[in-house]
């Protein structure tokens, strides 16, 4: 019956509530979905307020739950009791409806708080991870997310190859049309090679000023040579439209690739060297063009 009043009382006062009867229900809720605040009474059947507070605490959800607990004890230990188990803050029955909303606007805009530093947050390590004029990853995140690519790859027994791509001449177009021609050359190039590979699966980043290296996951050396052919054949083509001028690149490619047996340790800057020396041929042989090599066996020490 109280549970009935209080959820009228609170969709009454704009908040959307789902009302449960037990603590297990109250938790099934939680993790169907994310409740910013639970309103708990302390005394239920088996599952009582100090065990969903409780269990609120020990989980992980999606943003932070500020939990008040309803309480007819207001005994200082029990009060005590409910703060130790982790409730935000405690509410003596009979509850006085005016003092019950004012609690319920705190703890909403506790909540609400907490979400925008979780997103502040989240925005920042996706900056932190994001190169600022492309919108690929940076080299950083390449670093770390071809780590997580090779670990994979090694455990399953798939291939794995990695494109490098610089852009041929490229210092002309910032010397004949400005650097921010070559910006948006820049952009339109990680655009391009991002919509030329396979969508959540293989992906960009940009490795250093017109370079970009592009990870093929579950590609061995013979199709990653064909999809940077398609890459190549792609940036030839490109158009870029930029003040009133179109401008035109190719680009050259470096592709090293590795798979079973699996080399010994420093996979990634390996295969990273292997695709850039790969590069340099395509770069000396006219550019325009596309090197590949599969990453030899031998370790580190014994690479000339
Ligand atoms: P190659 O065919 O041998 O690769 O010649 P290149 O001119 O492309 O290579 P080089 O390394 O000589 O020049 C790269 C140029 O890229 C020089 C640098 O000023 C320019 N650059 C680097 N980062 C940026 C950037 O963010 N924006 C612009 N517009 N230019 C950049
Ligand atoms: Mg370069
Ligand atoms: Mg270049």
């Amino acid at each position: 019956m109280a549970r009935l009043l209080t959820s009228r009382l609170l969709k009454k006062a704009g908040y959307e509530v789902v009302a449960v009867t037990d603590g297990g229900a109250a938790l099934a809720a939680l993790r169907e979905s994310y409740f910013p605040v639970v309103l708990t009474d302390w005394e239920m059947p088996v599952l009582d307020g100090l065990g969903v507070v409780g269990a609120v605490r020990g989980g992980e959800w999606p943003g932070y739950i500020y939990t008040i607990l309803l309480t007819g004890r207001d005994s200082r230990e029990s009060v005590l009791a409910g703060l130790e188990a982790g409730a935000d803050d405690y509410l003596t029955k009979p509850v006085d409806e005016a003092e019950l909303l004012a609690r319920m606007k705190t703890g909403w805009r506790i909540a609400e708080l907490e979400r925008r530093l979780r997103v502040a947050r989240e925005e920042a390590v996706r900056l932190s991870l994001t190169d600022a004029l492309t919108g690929v990853s940076n080299r950083r995140h390449l670093g770390e997310a071809l780590q997580t690519e090779i670990t994979r790859a090694r455990r399953f027994s798939r291939p794995l190859s990695v494109v490098m791509c610089d852009v041929d001449h490229f210092k002309r177009v910032n010397d004949t049309h400005g650097h921010a021609s070559g910006d948006a050359v820049l952009r339109c190039c990680a655009a391009l090679l991002r919509e030329t590979v396979r969508l959540d699966v293989d992906w960009v980043a940009r490795y250093g000023g017109e370079e970009f290296v592009v990870v093929l996951p579950e590609t061995d050396l013979e199709r990653a040579l064909a999809v940077a052919e398609r890459l190549r054949a792609a940036v030839e083509s490109l158009e870029v439209r930029h003040e009133s001028r179109t401008l035109r690149v190719t680009a050259s490619f470096g592709v090293a690739s590795t798979g079973e047996p699996w080399p010994e340790g420093g996979v990634g800057e390996r295969l990273l060297t292997q695709a850039d020396l790969c590069l340099y041929l395509s770069k000396q042989q006219g550019r325009n063009r596309v090197t590949g090599e599969r990453l030899p066996e031998s370790s580190p020490g014994e690479r000339v």
